[in-house]
């Protein structure tokens, strides 16, 4: 078994020098440079075991891809420039050799594919599960950081890319199914919405957030931060064709699309006359958008409206850790 030291020193073997790191894995510190004039914008993730992930359904190799994915998600949701990653790591003594290889080449290639890098983490002996806590650090300047709550009554609500699959493919593989390829990709290898964040930054959204817990319940953290309401027409939600498809016996996964969580999307506001530019941008970002409701005066007030015009309130919001009814 290769011990911790050696193992850093292949982490620290797999990721390129890169510009903005003054020093990166083997000090006490990694020593690293702003652009000038841009905030630094911090967030954090867990993946555990058990409760995000399983070893038998997954690769180490995506899951490693995954946890950059999520952390990249969060900053693309302010429209910040994603610059480095840190790694803590709880491995299990039954967490083979070849695995943590293929994690940290699975987390390294993804980093390095959105101009990210590795500068730190902590490596540690775990009892049983598998952990890990990746913080991502971006920039932006302090006027371009897009937070939840700039949306404001009568602008209208769009998400990128599609909704649901992932939450299908999650729900399939608990019922003992193998989902197909397009599903379980969106659900082991969620692509964050790195350069569309930025792009709809510049373009003038009012307020954006990741769908990370499902549209309903990030739409709803949204409209709090911003004391708005929305309405949102279910028959626009965009939907990937094998999900369509699993949909024409289904109808009610039309839930998963509403609640299911880990879409990693990006949902946002725009007023109408930045319509335009945003739908260049997201041209130019290769990522399609799509308009699915409106803001409502009312705070925190949610309406479902059906092809019939037909409203409704919604069942439930999506997904809590810590709830005790869903
Ligand atoms: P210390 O005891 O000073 O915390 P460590 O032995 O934990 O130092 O780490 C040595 C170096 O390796 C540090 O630069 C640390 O950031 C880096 N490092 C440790 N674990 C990881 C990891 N999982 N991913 C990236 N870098 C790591
Ligand atoms: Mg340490």
């Amino acid at each position: 078994m290769l011990d911790e030291f050696a193992f850093i020193e292949q982490i620290r073997r797999a990721v390129d020098a890169a510009p903005g790191v003054s020093l990166g894995i083997g000090d006490d510190c990694a020593a690293l440079e702003l652009p000038p004039g841009e905030q630094l914008l911090v967030t954090s993730d867990l993946l555990l075991e058990g409760v995000h992930f399983r070893r038998d359904w997954t690769t180490a190799f995506d899951l490693g891809a995954k946890a950059v994915a999520v952390n990249l998600s969060d900053l693309a949701a302010m429209g910040a420039r994603p610059a480095y990653l840190v790694l803590g790591l709880g491995l299990p003594n039954d967490f083979s050799e070849p695995d943590r290889q293929a994690l940290i080449e699975g987390f390294v290639g993804e980093a390095a594919s959105f101009g990210v890098t590795l500068v730190g983490g902590d490596t540690c002996r775990a009892q049983q599960f598998l952990t890990l806590a990746v913080t991502a650090f971006g920039t932006a300047a302090a006027e371009k950081v897009l937070r939840r709550d700039g949306a404001r009554v009568g602008e209208r609500i769009f998400v990128s890319g599609t909704l649901g699959s992932s939450a299908l493919a999650l729900q399939q593989l608990q019922d003992g199914r193998l989902p197909v390829a397009e599903l379980a990709r969106r659900h082991h290898r969620p692509t964050p919405r790195v350069v569309l964040g930025q792009a709809l930054a510049a373009a003038g959204a009012t307020s954006m957030i990741d769908i990370s817990d499902g549209l309903l319940a990030d739409l709803g953290h949204l409209l709090k931060a911003s004391g708005v309401g929305a309405e949102i027409c279910t028959s626009d939600l965009p939907l990937d064709v094998a999900f369509r498809r699993e949909m024409t016996d289904s109808p009610e996964l039309l839930q998963l699309a509403l609640a299911g969580g880990e879409d990693y999307e990006l949902l946002f506001t725009l007023p109408a006359e930045k319509e335009s530019l945003a739908r260049q941008a997201a041209l130019e970002a290769a990522v399609p958008i799509t308009e699915i409701g409106r803001l409502l005066p009312a705070p925190e007030d949610l309406w479902l409206v059906d092809s019939h015009g037909q409203r409704s309130r919604p069942l439930r919001r999506g997904f809590n850790h810590f709830s005790t009814t869903s």
